[in-house]
């Protein structure tokens, strides 16, 4: 098939562009580069079936133009830091919203009518349930890119009740692993080289979330869209263990040879405002058809944490 991935050249997106290559597909990567990589792509640049267009979803004549005559879009391009909302108010609005709306508008025109998307967790804001399903409700947001992320679901579940689209839609654990870019492994690996001796930890620690290796996010993607044919199919993708930001920060300092550092924490249940302290997405909507992850949460962060400290492209 002939696949569009919007984000391509980003962390999840290039890893999802080499497994649609090796199962045979084609596949164009659209991405403007502002977070990716193209180290995560170059390896593929040679390849027959795979094209690279450097441009901007904003863009919508430039997104016009390109997306013709494809089977389906993989939409993953955003802004994938949670944070920045605090500071650039219309950071989510524009990535995550009006860039969503540009690709439905360019797909309405191609005729193109099936699209997977990149949602994640904090639509479900912050919650009293020990495992979210897909069904609970209502999800009310406490960040812009949460916002910004149920945004895009509602125009993705119109464009398909107006425009007889069909759609398969993720809402990730928190994604780790190789050619990882942001997060709190970069950011504990990125501070403790620079000081080797003290560590700072934004809250207290003790939050808690789910950590989805990078490989089983992509199968999970490609199991529901292979197995799930509804109108709109929505799903959490998550292992279904959690690990503690402090556990975090001690297999960091384990993997990287460290002793006798120092914890420093700023205080409060959670990072930043707008951060999720803790929560645990109930995944059984896709294991129950037999997909797995086939790392624990634990698990999950130990080989990130490998892979990020000896760069593992
Ligand atoms: P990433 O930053 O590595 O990938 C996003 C890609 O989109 C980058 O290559 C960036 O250059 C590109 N991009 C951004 N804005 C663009 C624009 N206007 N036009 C063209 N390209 C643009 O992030 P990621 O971690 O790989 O995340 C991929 C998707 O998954 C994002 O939508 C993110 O919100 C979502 N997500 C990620 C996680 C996670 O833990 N990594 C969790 C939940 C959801």
């Amino acid at each position: 098939m002939k696949m569009f991935i919007t984000g391509g050249a980003g962390f999840i997106g290039s890893h999802l562009a080499d497994t649609l290559l090796k199962d045979g597909h084609s596949v164009t990567v659209y991405d403007n580069l502002s977070s990716g990589d193209k180290r995560f792509i170059e390896h593929n640049l040679q390849d027959k079936k795979f094209i690279f267009i450097k441009a901007d979803l904003l863009n919508l004549p430039e997104i016009k133009k390109e997306i013709k005559d494809y089977d389906v879009v993989f939409h993953l391009a955003a802004n994938p830091h949670v944070r920045l909302g605090e500071t650039q108010t219309d950071l989510d609005v524009n990535q995550g919203i009006l860039a969503t709306y540009n690709v439905l508008e360019a797909m309405r025109h191609a005729d193109i009518k099936k699209i997977v998307f990149s949602s994640s967790s904090v639509v479900y804001g912050e919650t009293n349930e020990p495992s979210l399903p897909e069904t609970y409700g209502p999800t009310l947001p406490i960040s812009l890119y949460g916002a910004g992320k149920l945004g895009a679901e509602g125009l993705i579940s119109a464009f398909c009740g107006t425009f007889d689209f069909q759609t398969w839609i993720y809402r990730f654990a928190n994604v780790v692993g190789a050619r990882g870019t942001h997060g709190v492994i970069v950011d504990f690996i990125d501070k403790l080289k620079k000081n080797p001796r003290q560590l700072e930890i934004l809250g207290d620690g003790k939050q808690c979330k789910p950590y989805l290796y990078v490989s089983d996010c992509v199968s999970g993607i490609l199991f529901g869209f292979t197995h799930f044919h509804d109108r709109v199919n929505l799903f959490n993708l998550s292992c279904d263990s959690t690990t503690t930001v402090t556990r975090i920060a001690e297999m960091v300092t384990e993997e990287m040879g460290l002793e006798n550092v120092t914890f420093n924490y700023t205080g409060g249940i959670r990072g930043w405002k707008g951060d999720v302290p803790r929560f645990q997405l109930d995944a059984t909507k896709i294991t129950t058809l037999g997909w797995n992850a086939t790392l624990s949460s634990d698990e999950a962060v130990r080989r990130a944490i490998r892979d990020v400290l000896h760069a593992k492209l």
